[in-house]
C-alpha cells in the first residue's frame, strides 16, 4: 500500500496544480472582458463628444444661414424705404426695419455664443481623444500580458494532465476510482497530510491509534469527518 499512497500523493500535487491552472483559465477571460468594456466606455465618452461638436457646428451654421437671410431681408427693407409713398407707411416700415436690426443683433449673439460653445467642445474632444490614447495603450499591454499567460496555462494544463495520465495508469483501479470519488466532493484536495493530531483538510482531530496507522502507511485511511484520504507527510512520501 505504501507505493500506492506514494503515487495518491504525486497525483495529488498534480491535480492541485491542474485545479489552480483551470481556476485562472476561467477567470482570465473574465479580466479580458472587463479591460474590453473599459475601452468601450472610452470610445464612448469619446463618441459622445464628437456628436455634441456636431450639434454645435450645425447649430452654428443655421445661425449664419439665419443671419445671412435676415440680413439681406433688411437690405431690401432699406431699399423699398426710399420708394415708400406716405408717412405711415414711411413709419411702419422704419419700425419694421428696427425690429428686423434687433433680430439681427440676437442671432449674432447667438452665434457667437455657439463659438465658444464649439471652442470648449473641440478642447474636450482633444482631451477625451487623448486620454483614449493613453488608455487604449494601457489596456493593449494588459491584454498582451493576459493573452501570453493564457497561452501559457494552456500549455501548462496541457503538461500537467499528459503527466497526471501517466502516473494514474500506474495506480490499481479500485484505488483511483476511491481518489477520484473524493476529489469530485472535495475539489482540489483529495489527500491531505496530518497536521499536529489534525486532519491537514478539515482540522479534525485524529484519535492517537488512528495517527499511528497512518505513520504506518499500510492501508487507505480517510478521514471521519471529511472524507479526505490522510498521509503522515506528503513531502516525506
Ligand atoms: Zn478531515
Amino acid at each position: 500500500m505504501k507505493e500506492e499512497l506514494k503515487t495518491i500523493c504525486r497525483i495529488q500535487v498534480l491535480d492541485a496544480d491542474i485545479y489552480s491552472a483551470r481556476q485562472r483559465l476561467e477567470t482570465i477571460p473574465q479580466e479580458l472582458n472587463e479591460l474590453n468594456l473599459k475601452e468601450q466606455e472610452g470610445a464612448g465618452a469619446l463618441r459622445e463628444v464628437g456628436q455634441k461638436l456636431a450639434e454645435s457646428a450645425r447649430v452654428k451654421k443655421a445661425g449664419e444661414l439665419d443671419l445671412e437671410a435676415s440680413t439681406a431681408a433688411l437690405r431690401k427693407l432699406q431699399v423699398q424705404l426710399s420708394q415708400v409713398k406716405t408717412n405711415k407707411e414711411y413709419t411702419a416700415m422704419q419700425q419694421e426695419i428696427e425690429q428686423g436690426k434687433v433680430n439681427i443683433s440676437g442671432i449674432e449673439e447667438k452665434i457667437l455664443l455657439e463659438m465658444e460653445h464649439l471652442d470648449a467642445l473641440a478642447l474636450q474632444e482633444k482631451e477625451f481623444s487623448r486620454q483614449y490614447d493613453l488608455l487604449k495603450k494601457d489596456l493593449d499591454g494588459k491584454r498582451k500580458t493576459l493573452l501570453e499567460e493564457l497561452a501559457l496555462m494552456e500549455s501548462r494544463l496541457t503538461g500537467l494532465l499528459t503527466q497526471r495520465e501517466t502516473v494514474v495508469k500506474t495506480l490499481p483501479a479500485e484505488i483511483a476510482s476511491v481518489y477520484s470519488r473524493i476529489m469530485q466532493a472535495r475539489p482540489g484536495t483529495a489527500v491531505v497530510p496530518v497536521s499536529g493530531a489534525s486532519c491537514g483538510g478539515c482540522f479534525a482531530s485524529l484519535p492517537p491509534q488512528f495517527i499511528n496507522e497512518i505513520r504506518k502507511m499500510e492501508k487507505l485511511i480517510t478521514c471521519e469527518t471529511c472524507g479526505r484520504i490522510l498521509v503522515w507527510s506528503q513531502e516525506e512520501v
